[in-house]
């Protein structure tokens, strides 16, 4: 029987951080076996933020990439696609921007809130952002999309998208459905949303003064002014990565934060020894692959090669439905 396909992918803005990890990678490797996943490059979508830098693409292809394979993604089960090397998506997301008013586009929370935290001067590539990303999976057409319950936005704008196709050139794409991760997201080390332009995450290749240092620098509890004043683990962003990557251990940091039983600056260091030990798999990865770009290079074109027959007979029809062919 047929594995239902998935598309679901990265934009490559640097190396993937643990908030990548706990909401996105390890829902993905999981689903390897029981799909057919598509791992998207998104590329296209780096250039709606950072098109003046365009320079700093292909090193952070290589890093997401690095970072995939360290986190089990494995070439031979699924593909790694390179957006921009798939011409189709973009001719599609034109195709389909005519469907989407500038109002709809303008209500995707993303872009408000870039908008608003970047202190962008949104560009019309920005905004049709989320008519790119429906492109993504329907060129595929994809019949599930990965996704936090943060991004369920998104998705909907896809299976808008798609309705409207349908209803109006006859049925073509599938309405694409949420797998919901039930993790909820990790906060960056400020407490804000972790996003890498933030700089608050924790790279997963990160080494150990890194991860030290970011862990030092987390948001505690404002209210503790000595370490034998009872804490509150629940406005702690330290707490909320102990009680992720630390599970076994969180209820007795928690009752030793609340009797005051630990200064915060020890209790971070105990949390960072343990993301060391926990992300060490990742720094191994990247001793592994050193100097093997080509290699890697060519996992990422396989990919491409694979996928791409599948976005051109997508467009094919599209264009025939529109009388384009
Ligand atoms: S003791 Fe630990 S859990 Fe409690 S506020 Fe300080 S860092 Fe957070």
């Amino acid at each position: 029987m047929e594995k239902p396909r998935i598309l679901t992918g990265h934009r490559p803005t640097g190396p993937r951080h643990l908030g990548h990890l706990v909401g996105t990678l390890d829902t993905w490797r999981k689903l390897q076996d029981s799909h057919e996943c598509l791992f998207l490059v998104a590329d296209l979508h780096v250039l709606t933020t950072d098109y003046a830098h365009p320079q700093r693409i292909a090193p952070n292809i290589h890093a997401v990439l690095l970072d995939w394979l360290g986190a089990g993604l494995d070439p031979e089960k699924s593909a790694f696609v390179l957006q921009s090397a798939v011409p189709e998506h973009s001719e599609l997301a034109v195709l389909l921007s005519m469907l989407v008013t500038v109002a709809r586009a303008a209500r995707n929370p993303t872009y408000k809130e870039q908008v608003r935290e970047l202190g962008l001067s949104p560009s019309v590539g920005l905004l049709a952002y989320p008519v790119l990303q429906a492109a993504d999976i329907l060129v595929y057409k994809a019949r599930a999309v990965p996704v936090g319950q943060d991004q369920l936005p998104h998705l909907e704008m896809a299976r808008e998208i798609a309705r409207a196709f349908n209803r109006l050139y006859g049925p073509t794409f599938p309405e694409p459905e949420p797998i919901l991760s039930e993790v909820p997201r990790l906060p960056g080390t400020d407490g804000r949303t972790m996003h890498t332009s933030y700089g608050n995450t924790i790279p997963l290749g990160a080494d150990p003064a890194e991860v030290t240092a970011k862990v030092l620098s987390m948001v505690t509890d404002p209210a503790r002014a000595r370490p034998t004043d009872p804490g509150h683990p629940e406005v702690c962003q330290a707490f909320v990565y102990h009680r992720t990557f630390r599970p076994d251990v969180a209820g007795p940091v928690e009752d030793r934060c609340r009797r005051g039983g630990i200064g915060c600056v020890p209790c971070k260091r105990e949390l960072a020894e343990a993301l060391v030990e926990w992300l060490a798999p990742f720094r191994e990865i990247r001793t592994r692959w050193k100097g093997r770009e080509q290699e890697l290079g060519e996992i990422l074109r396989q990919g491409t090669r694979q996928a791409r027959p599948l976005a051109q007979a997508t467009l094919a029809e599209v264009q025939a439905k529109l009388g384009l062919r």
